[in-house]
């Protein structure tokens, strides 16, 4: 019987909603993604103080996929570390810590197409220099199946949950003890209350995985995700907790796959809508929400269903 090991979260701020790192305070410590470019200094350095730990001592810096809000921090902290600390990302979404251009090439190739926005790219681009700290080469590069060893008898199994990104990784702790997500549960999403993921087919397998295989006995998420009724979640969750996110993603999914396939067998109509091509999407689904701020997972989803639904006929 292994003892349980602490984990403390560690709250960054950033625009319209907050971003949640971990401290696992293992024999080689461990935090798990790293908010923003400000955020080791200013919210990891004081709050592990608090806790009696040192930030230098840090050993492993897991991310759960490339987005900017998860890997923005890495570089500094990594630095913080003396450079000592391994940093570990799925081979699929390593671009996105080796460089911010890469950032501002998925707006390019998704989202732009439907935002009509003149300033997007030179947004995106001033957002990707502000908040990512430093572009670097991950340390290790993982595709889902290794064990981490975090001394003692402290282990972290990986595995592959695409879907939110094509690179998105839970970390389990001995087991199922802890298990860390990032963003790969969405439930009702985040601060825009619409879920997030490119790729939908991989997104239900993955929370499938986690339901069934997995079986979380504590469930972390990266963000206070919504219910539908629009009360957030918990970002640390018991067994049950966990159950019930993880049907509801699956509940909620499964809405939106209907109403996406009911719009996309009718035929995409461009209107005036801000949700347009998929205004009837949004009317079905009772969506306010507006698609325009970031983050804005409306048309990222939508558009990994319109790719699907292109690739099969
Ligand atoms: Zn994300």
């Amino acid at each position: 019987m292994t003892r349980e090991v602490p984990v403390h979260p560690l709250f960054s701020p950033w625009g319209r909603f907050g971003l949640y790192s971990f401290f696992i305070d293992a024999p080689e410590p461990a935090i798990v993604d790293t908010g923003i470019a400000s955020s080791p200094a200013e919210g990891m350095v004081p709050a592990l103080e608090k806790l009696g730990r040192r930030i230098e001592d840090v050993r492993w810096i897991l991310l759960t996929h490339g987005h900017i809000d998860h890997i923005g921090g890495a570089y500094h902290l990594w630095e913080l570390t003396g450079r000592r600390a391994e940093v570990v990302i799925h081979e699929a979404d390593a671009h996105l810590l080796r460089s911010r251009r890469a950032h501002v090439r998925n707006y390019l190739s998704v989202r732009a197409g439907y935002l009509n926005d003149p300033q997007g790219e030179a947004s995106q681009t001033a957002a990707a220099e502000a908040v990512i700290s430093g572009e670097m080469e991950p340390t290790m590069t993982v595709h889902g199946g290794e064990t981490l060893s975090l001394g003692g008898d402290v282990t972290v199994s990986v595995h592959s949950v695409p879907g939110h990104t094509a690179g998105s990784v839970a970390y389990a702790v001995n087991g199922r003890d802890a298990v860390f997500v990032g963003d790969a549960v969405q439930i009702h999403g985040a601060a825009n209350g619409f879920p997030g993921f490119e790729d939908p087919d991989a997104y239900r397998a993955s929370v499938r995985h986690l339901l069934d295989e997995v079986r979380p006995r504590r469930l972390y998420l990266g963000h206070p995700f919504r219910r539908s009724d629009g009360v957030a979640y918990e970002v640390e969750l018991d067994a049950e907790g966990a159950r019930e996110a993880l049907q509801e993603s699956l509940d909620i999914e499964g809405r939106v796959d209907t109403a996406a396939h009911g719009c996309l067998c009718a035929g995409l109509h461009p209107t005036d809508s801000v949700y347009s091509p998929f205004a009837p999407v949004a009317d079905e689904l009772g969506y306010r929400g507006d698609p325009t701020l970031e983050p804005s997972p409306f048309f990222t989803t939508l558009h990994g269903y319109r790719t699907r639904f292109d690739a099969q006929r």
